[in-house]
């Protein structure tokens, strides 16, 4: 494949309705708010952002989710769906269950056309499938983002760190890409087919399984009476304290969003060959998780406007110069 800056991927074509161009969000220079999420597997939205997504769609922001694979290699991690009738069809109920997610947090959402390149596992790991995303030039893997940016002209974009968050290639890799179409965005000298140039305000990182929201939540089950489940996650943390194994990014930012935990969780069960219903996602009561943590929290990673940490908004330092 040529590394040329493109637009287009050898993934197969999608062929819904473009839900970015600009005539259907009325996106001119002015206009509502826009946030953009750039995830990599379609579920990855429900379980990072979610709360925040919903509750800024509620205040009229425009948001949109970017998904930059099918999630065809993902595995059925629900057993009540492992049957031969959804294996013989994962592509297009992770496609179907990824419109109702999108439904349920009123978000606009676009596949970008990569095909996953799965989870290696074994010693040593195997290679990565040819033609997956994690395996694609960079120019060419970011192509369809710095498009997307171009049309939907996020003023706040999110995604993952440099760790991915977990370190599956495909989030890797959307993290590169992420940075790559936040910094290319603008400029006119680069990737000259895939629009006018734009330039996003705030680049964030998702921060959310943390280890002080996990210790409140733990705290906060045994006060209540109820047996903690994230004993274990706490103690493997405890245990790896000498060995870190990425660098751990400060909360800059916390976004109040208690008040959405519920649509998250719906927004998550829709995502059914992936979530059990019965498992560990849910098995601290929201009305548990509102006392004990009630934000989702970012690192702000890039910025060009000020603003003064700690933040409780992505926008703070937008809204001022952006006429509604
Ligand atoms: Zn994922």
């Amino acid at each position: 494949m040529s590394s040329a800056p493109t637009c287009d991927v050898s993934a197969p074509v999608q062929t819904e309705p473009d839900e970015t161009s600009p005539a259907s969000l009325g996106c001119g220079g002015d206009g509502p708010l826009r946030l953009m999420a750039v995830h990599a597997h379609p579920d990855d939205e429900s379980s990072k952002g979610a709360a925040t997504m919903a509750r800024y769609v509620h205040e009229g922001v425009e948001v949109l989710v970017c998904t930059l694979t099918g999630g065809e290699r993902g595995d059925i991690l629900n057993k009540a769906m492992d049957r031969p009738d959804v294996r013989a069809n994962l592509p297009g109920i992770r496609r179907a269950e990824m419109a109702a997610a999108r439904d349920i947090l009123g978000v606009r959402q676009k596949f970008l056309g990569f095909v996953d390149s799965g989870l290696p596992e074994g010693d040593p790991l195997p290679p990565l499938p040819e033609g997956c995303f994690a395996l694609q030039p960079l120019e060419v893997a970011a192509g369809p983002l710095v498009k997307a940016v171009r049309e939907f002209r996020p003023h706040v974009i999110l995604t993952y760190d440099e760790n991915g968050g977990y370190p599956h290639p495909d989030h890797i890799m959307t993290h590169k890409v992420s940075v790559e179409a936040f910094e290319a965005a603008a400029d006119p000298d680069r990737y000259q087919d895939c629009g006018e140039p734009w330039q996003p305000l705030k680049l964030y990182y998702f921060v959310t399984f943390h280890r002080a929201r996990f210790t409140a939540l733990h705290q906060k089950m045994i006060e209540h009476g109820l047996e903690s489940v994230y004993e274990e996650r706490l103690k493997a943390w405890a245990d790896e304290e000498d060995e870190p194994a990425g660098p751990d990014h400060e909360i800059t930012t916390y976004i109040p969003c208690a008040d959405y935990f519920e649509i998250r969780d719906q927004a998550l069960i829709a995502h059914a060959t992936q979530v059990d219903p019965d498992g560990g996602w849910f098995a601290c009561p929201v009305e548990v998780q509102r006392e004990a943590w009630p934000t989702e929290d970012y690192h702000l990673a890039r910025s060009v406007v000020d603003t003064d940490k700690p933040e409780d908004d992505l926008f703070a330092g937008i809204r001022e110069k952006v006429r509604l």
